[in-house]
């Protein structure tokens, strides 16, 4: 079976990783975890980062350091990962959830007028599969109604826009490194920003918000997400070969654009010449062309020896949101693209002649 996702981990991870083992910087101080935020500020293009436990509580931690809390409403994709959503629910927000754009599965920045209301606090574009959004609309539109920005990076570390990192619009951004995420500590997160006050929030609100200078009195409700200086030793090898990752994920997306361009009942995504995509996750879409439906093709894929994974299930549909105050707008597109679409095996392990066996397989089923 070619699986969805392997994770390459450099050889300098097992060099670090003992290091803490042996000098006995396991916890949360260590010189790993300092490197590896200056690192990967330096890597977005940004002043601070702040590392955490993963990519769900980095976009709690940043909702949290723009004080968004109970009446507060924010703005946010349907297609995206349940973290988005819980992340403004955690904070005792209201998500107002809209739709994406057909082709590169982003906020519709054409929505954002329906769903503003005096109440609009912020607003939360998600980068998806490697894919940036169009952040320039969005952008305009906050600066017009003096609203944040919180982006989800989570899945585009490298990635441009326009020529500019994903990981360094708006106010503060957030990144996951799950082991399926180009760089990965296993389990991770971290929260980046310019703003020096937004910066030190942050690190309090990771770390249960002890006063300065005056450890164990604690100013407000804090939160203990710090991420391991083990788990900051793995991202700093990691960070190593950040380039050589991207280099060769780009290379891998592209055989798949070649080999997937002209395949009828096939819907690939056209990368918007203003994106520079991460190629995180392959995805595709099965039409009604192809007179089967994508649970199907997914299964033939698999009795063919080809993993993949089912597109999110969007925000507007979930179970959870009876037991939540939450404004949902209509998201046809959203909910159109969660059944036709799936993703294809897109791990940094895979080979090219893997590659090249998943581009026959599907051509067969088609
Ligand atoms: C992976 C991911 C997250 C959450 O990351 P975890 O580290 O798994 O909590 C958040 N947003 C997006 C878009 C993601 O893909």
């Amino acid at each position: 079976m070619i699986p969805v996702n392997t994770p390459v981990i450099p050889p300098e991870a097992k060099t670090f990783v003992n290091d803490c083992l042996d000098t006995g910087w396991i916890s949360s101080a260590g010189s790993y975890l300092q490197r590896f935020e200056e690192d990967f500020a330096k890597y977005v293009n940004r002043k601070h980062a702040i590392a955490v436990s993963n990519g769900t509580v980095s976009l709690h931690v940043a909702l949290a350091a723009l004080g968004i809390g109970p009446g507060d409403e924010v703005i946010v994709p349907a297609f995206t990962i349940i973290s988005c959503l819980n992340a403004i629910l955690y904070t005792g927000a209201i998500p107002v959830i809209v739709d994406v754009e057909p082709d590169i599965y982003t906020l519709d920045p054409n929505q954002l007028e329906k769903a503003f209301s005096p109440k609009t606090k912020a607003i939360m574009p998600v980068h998806i599969y490697g894919h940036p959004a169009d952040m320039d609309p969005i952008i305009e539109f906050a600066k017009k109604h003096n609203l944040f920005i919180i982006e989800d990076a989570a899945e585009t570390h490298g990635a441009l826009y326009k020529g500019k990192n994903c990981g360094s619009f708006g106010e503060i951004s957030s990144f996951s490194f799950y082991a399926n995420k180009l760089i990965t500590t296993g389990e991770g997160g971290i929260v980046v920003t310019d703003d020096d006050i937004l910066a030190e929030k942050s690190r309090d609100l990771r770390n249960l918000c002890h006063l300065p200078g005056q450890r164990f009195h604690h100013k407000t409700l804090g939160f203990n997400y710090r991420m391991t200086n083990v788990q900051a030793a793995i991202g700093c090898a990691q960070l190593l070969h950040a380039e050589e990752f991207f280099n060769r994920k780009r290379k891998m997306g592209k055989l798949y654009d070649e080999g997937l361009a002209e395949i009828p009942g096939i819907e690939i995504t056209k990368i918007r010449d203003w994106a520079t995509s991460s190629y995180w996750m392959y995805p595709l879409r099965v039409t009604e062309k192809s007179g089967m439906t994508c649970k199907e093709f997914q299964k033939k894929l698999k009795e063919k020896g080809v993993d993949t994974r089912d597109f999110f299930w969007p925000l507007s549909n979930q179970p959870m949101l009876k037991d939540f105050d939450v404004r949902v707008l209509p998201c046809p597109v959203s909910e159109k693209i969660a059944i036709e679409g799936c993703y294809l095996p897109s791990g940094l392990a895979l080979t090219e002649s893997e590659i090249k066996k998943v581009i026959e397989t599907v051509k067969s089923i088609m």
